[in-house]
């Protein structure tokens, strides 16, 4: 199952129960908006793509990917899950998502930049502050934020920098942005683990990914919670180590694998680590039915956007592997893009303290009142938060 038919499969079956009939079940699965164009650079061109897919709780907001599989199913997924994640976590915000289909690692800077400028252009008159605010994704970061924020302002005279999040610091982006989906993920593990009576300390957690994701993540939830990491893996290599790998003394660095003491194992052995805790980091369509088998852990933590497919989510919960949804494990990125977009508004910028209390308080009530719900309703926390979403989107 693809991304979209996994987010699609969800949606209709949490509104079948929640008594939605087909008709709206079908308005909510098309977008609001499609747009799909190309972006030339020299004689090179590249497809585009912004899907917004509903403001109905407030702008447009959700990432820019650069990489070389975005396509039209993946980015209308994206978009969906991004109006999902808004409304389970209750920020008034809507969901859309953005991808350009190539590898920017393969050019250079100038050419991301004029990338980076041209969708802008592209798509200037559907974008701003109360429209649609896009942020960075995968392979997209606050030096992109930055071109692109300038873009706009040139095109608009708009100098308020609120179209855009995950800005540099010195142009309007928020204290703690670039830890924010790791150190989210980390509230979610430390929230779940308090409703379910778990001690996090000593807890052993194998890491799918260690971009900066992955990596904040790790470091945060040694420091903060305890946690062991036994193992951590990027596309290449795991690297293992039963006594824990360690975190803390590394500051984030595309180089941050070779700096980890342990034994080197196949890349995709990450998935069958011995740990108590699988955080997937990476990217999205890691687990399917044939492969859920090899997860050994109790709890799988979704940082990367749709991981784990339906069928594989329905196959892990019925063998009590819980699943920590995207949905809500990766929203620390957007809620501090939300606290950043009001800090622009306001003329304002908080101290990394203001911004991950803030964070803390909406991420942790999010997780909370997913795990009541998915107790009482007896369905996994993925369909808990789609459940709960979907009341607050009609
Ligand atoms: N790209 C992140 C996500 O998938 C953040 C989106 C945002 O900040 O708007 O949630």
């Amino acid at each position: 199952m693809n991304m979209l038919e996994s987010a699609e499969a969800l949606i209709r079956r949490s509104a079948k129960k929640l008594g939605w009939s087909d008709a709206d079940v079908e308005e909510l699965l098309t977008p609001e908006q499609v747009h799909e164009f190309e972006v030339t650079v020299g004689d090179i061109t590249h497809q585009a793509y912004r899907v917004q897919h509903s403001n109905k709780r407030g702008p447009y907001k959700g990432g820019i990917r650069f990489h070389p599989h975005v396509d039209i199913d993946e980015v209308r997924a994206l978009a969906t899950l991004m109006s999902i994640k808004c409304a389970a976590v209750n920020i008034p915000l809507g969901g859309g998502k953005g991808g350009v289909a190539f590898d920017p690692r393969e050019y250079d800077e100038e050419h991301v930049e004029e990338v980076a400028r041209q969708y802008v252009r592209a798509l200037q008159e559907h974008i701003g502050p109360d429209k649609d605010v896009p942020a960075p994704d995968v392979n997209t970061n606050s030096q992109v934020m930055d071109w692109m924020v300038d873009e706009y302002e040139v095109l608009t005279g708009d100098s308020t920098k609120s179209s855009f999040t995950g800005k540099g610091l010195d142009n309007g982006g928020s204290e703690g942005r670039d830890m924010a989906t790791g150190r989210g993920g980390m509230i979610a593990l430390r929230e779940y683990c308090k409703a379910n009576n778990i001690d996090t300390n000593g807890l052993t957690v194998a890491v799918q990914g260690v971009g900066n994701v992955g990596f904040y993540f790790a470091k945060l939830a040694q420091k903060e919670l305890g946690v062991k990491v036994i193992a951590a893996a990027n596309s290449k290599v795991t690297k293992y180590n039963q006594d824990g790998l360690d975190f803390s003394s590394l500051e984030f660095s595309r180089k941050v694998m070779d700096e980890l003491t342990g034994e080197e194992r196949p890349s995709n052995e990450i998935i069958q680590v011995d740990a108590d805790v699988l955080v997937f980091a990476a990217l999205g369509e890691v687990i399917d039915a044939e492969n859920q088998s090899d997860i050994h852990a109790c709890v799988a933590l979704e940082l990367a956007n749709g991981p784990i497919d339906d069928d594989a989510l329905q196959q892990l919960e019925a063998r009590d592997v819980r699943v920590i949804p995207d949905v809500i494990a990766n929203a620390g990125g957007v809620i501090v893009s939300y606290l950043e977009w009001q800090q622009n508004r306001a003329g304002e910028h908080w101290s990394e303290e203001t911004v991950n209390t803030k964070l803390d308080e909406i991420l942790g009530k999010a997780v909370h009142e997913a795990e009541k719900r998915a107790k009482k309703d007896e369905v996994p926390m993925k369909e808990a938060a789609f459940s709960l979403a979907l009341e607050r989107l009609v």
